[in-house]
């Protein structure tokens, strides 16, 4: 308890750090064969470690700010598959079209012919099969 006052402690950072490093070993093990083996050893280690300086510094603003950082990054990433999943569900019944000129993302449902579709962000219109 006392070594750990003041300390950064683990974070979500630091908890994905584990499970890369658990992945590299993983991939290691693997293709220990092949010099890609070595290199994935490295990389597990490497995660390892800065996991644990990361648990250990007591630099606690830094640290946050980096997972911070990484949170927003992970929001993003997490954000695309979830937009990619939705749309995977809902291919059958619409068609996915990007605006030509603001790159929205529009739903047309299928099956109607040609249709003109209108931009609901910039009102920007073109004809689509659906
Ligand atoms: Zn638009």
């Amino acid at each position: 308890m006392k070594f750990m006052a003041g300390r950064n402690g683990t974070d979500q950072l630091c908890r994905f750090l584990s499970f890369a490093s658990l992945f590299f070993l993983l991939l290691a093990t693997f293709a220990a064969s092949s010099p890609f083996g070595a290199s994935a050893l490295v990389l597990a280690a490497a995660c390892l470690f800065y996991c644990w300086f990361r648990a250990l510094s007591k630099n606690t603003y830094r640290r946050s700010q980096e997972n911070a950082a990484y949170l927003r990054l992970q929001n993003r990433v997490l954000g695309r598959f979830r937009g990619f999943f939705g749309r995977m569900k809902q291919r059958k019944d619409y068609r996915f079209y990007r605006c030509p000129s603001c790159k929205a993302r529009l739903r047309v449902p299928k099956g109607k012919g040609k249709v003109s579709v209108t931009c609901r962000g910039c009102g920007a219109k073109f004809i689509k099969k659906s």
